[in-house]
């Protein structure tokens, strides 16, 4: 939140140094005392120096030949900082009576997990769609909306997903069965493939679709013997459909974020970084926090493409306090599309398109003038960026803001994807003091065609995230959901092993770009907290800090380096965001 004052880990230090000074004068010194202790786990507490660029550990971390051994036992909390980190007989100091002590059975205990790259507002969208996957009849699949309309109020749109509009194609569904069992709420059911939509009678009606709407070219609407539309539309002409959707109000949007904010608790993660927040979706993320209600920390990049909201908080000037669970000092921008669809810009046509070279800059919407005055004013943007060229003119910018504004170098900006660079201008993200975004789950997607698209060559630059630690730019990982799986083994397996879940690629796909065990979980840690000026709070674990931790029933520093793919199988035990558990499994 906006100008907050006073620091709470400071406040909390001071307290507790209150609470020894006054005991100091009785008989026996007492430790403060601890609202929970969690003992018998494999902390790694990553307080340890950095590893070499080529991964190799520090000489403090606790690693020898035998490989990696926990740092610690356990750890003690209070309030919502870490109070001790140290072995279980140490820990007792801390306990007395009202401290809840957990047994984690040998289980790993890991800084708090940050996915530094989210859209969990979409996630929340999907997670609030009627899920029609694997359905197998229309009956099924109407009963199912019919059930949850009777929680959404008449009159409210009720969106499903996943009906096979392929499999289905020669018998399609109408609107009669579902206007009869749904009356009073528009329906929209979008199909597994994308180029169906199928809705009901309120739904035609909102979207103005009748027997005299003519298709845009690409599209068709299907209609009756008396040229009535039968509530199926097909290709281009679902956005008549689609198109009548009214935005999410504020209080919809809250539910959303709550309910992927539970998914990401459950899924260990304790901060999630949203990339590209406009007005809406910030006044939920507003009134969450000033509720209490957020579990997570959620770090925010406002979207440059919302130019009322940027320059809103260009006036008010970043947070950069850090002390809340919502930090606003980022700005997301835009300047090229993706590589699968051929929108990143490249700087030689595309392999598998002569003549083509994707998208960039201005055409793309990047409003360099509005960015460059975030930059200026002390904000961290975070620069979508994907092809070679995409990532050079974006370093061109990035040289000339720096050139006007010297003082703009220091707000660790951001490229995120980072996804294909040209071998000229790795070293200028540590020249400029880059951050390299990268999400490991899409190197593992996007090998079944990226070799195509980029040929043999340029393919050397892609995903390279070995070439970037070699060149000095720091890294941060993340999954980009809802359109990459943001499970962490999945994740931290992608970062280290560079295998799919099917463990292909066996060897790993040029596996020179691979990351070590302890970088892939600094990724997720340490090196995404500094990515949000946070590695004092969070990221490590030490006394003093944030009490954010995740528990799992894999350790993937030690299985990581014998047998990674074993990592697929692990499980999160529980989360725990400012000493309060947000989740625990049974
Ligand atoms: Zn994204």
């Amino acid at each position: 939140m906006r100008n907050r004052s006073v620091p709470r880990v400071a406040t909390l230090l001071l307290s507790v140094a209150v609470t020894v000074a006054s005991v100091a004068c009785a008989e026996r010194f007492e430790e403060p005392k601890a609202d929970l202790i969690l003992r018998n786990a494999r902390v790694y507490t990553l307080a340890w120096d950095d590893p070499a660029t080529d991964g190799t550990p520090a000489d403090n971390a606790p690693y020898d030949e035998s490989g990696w051994h926990p740092d610690a036992s356990a750890v003690a909390v209070r309030g919502q900082t870490v109070l001790f980190v140290g072995d279980d007989e140490a820990s007792e100091a801390y306990r007395d009576d009202h401290t809840r002590v957990v047994d984690l059975e040998g289980a790993t205990l890991l800084p708090g997990l940050v996915d530094a790259h989210t859209h969990i507002i979409n996630l929340g969208t999907v997670l609030e769609q009627v899920d029609m996957v694997d359905v197998q009849t229309e009956e099924a699949a109407v009963e199912l909306v019919a059930q949850r309309a009777q929680d959404v109020p008449e009159g409210d749109w009720i969106v499903g997903y996943g009906w096979d509009d392929g499999a289905w194609a020669d018998d399609y569904p109408d609107m009669r069965l579902l206007t009869e069992r749904v009356p009073n709420h528009p329906v929209l059911m979008r199909g597994l493939h994308g180029f169906a939509v199928w809705g009901n009678r309120l739904a035609l009606e909102e979207a103005g679709i009748t027997a005299a709407t003519e298709a845009p070219s690409g599209g068709r609407i299907l209609k009756d013997e008396t040229g009535n539309p039968t509530g199926l539309l097909l290709d281009r002409a679902t956005s008549l459909l689609t198109g009548a959707l009214p935005p999410p109000s504020v209080s919809q949007l809250e539910s959303r974020i709550l309910a992927a904010m539970q998914v990401m608790a459950e899924d260990g993660y304790t901060t999630v970084h949203e990339a590209g927040v406009g007005s809406a979706a910030m006044q939920a993320f507003e009134n969450l926090a000033a509720e209490g209600r957020m579990p997570l920390r959620v770090y925010v990049m406002i979207s440059a493409r919302d130019n009322d909201l940027a320059r809103q908080w260009l006036e008010w000037g970043p947070d950069t306090d850090g002390n809340d669970k919502l930090i606003t000092r980022a700005v997301k921008a835009y300047y090229d599309a993706a590589l699968g669809s051929r929108g990143a810009r490249l700087l030689e046509d595309y392999s598998d398109m002569p003549g083509h070279r994707g998208v960039s800059g201005e055409e793309y919407g990047f409003n360099e003038e509005l960015v460059s005055e975030m930059m200026a004013a002390g904000f961290q943007v975070g620069v979508h960026a994907i092809g070679d060229a995409g990532n050079r003119e974006t370093l061109d910018f990035i040289e000339r803001v720096y050139s006007v504004h010297p003082e703009a170098k220091d707000y660790r900006h951001r490229v995120e994807h980072a996804q294909v660079v040209h071998p000229d201008d790795f070293r200028r993200f540590s020249d400029y003091d880059l951050i390299a975004s990268v999400q490991p789950p899409h190197a593992m997607e996007d090998k079944a065609w990226a070799l195509q698209r980029l040929g043999p060559e340029r393919v050397l630059g892609a995903y390279a995230w070995r070439t970037f630690r070699k060149t000095g730019a720091p890294l941060a990982f993340s999954s980009d959901l809802p359109g990459s799986d943001h499970d962490i083994f999945y994740g931290l397996v992608a970062a280290m092993a560079r295998q799919d879940k099917l463990g292909e690629p066996e060897g790993g796909w040029y596996p020179n770009e691979r990351m070590t065990p302890e970088e892939a979980v600094r990724g997720y840690t340490s090196w995404a907290a500094y990515s949000a000026f946070l590695e004092d709070t969070v990221g490590t674990i030490a006394p003093g800090m944030w009490a954010d931790l995740t528990v799992m029933d894999v350790d993937p520093l030690s299985l990581g380096s014998s047998e990674p793919l074993r990592l697929l199988d692990g499980r999160i035990l529980m989360t725990i965001v400012a000493g309060e558990i947000i989740y625990e499994r049974n």
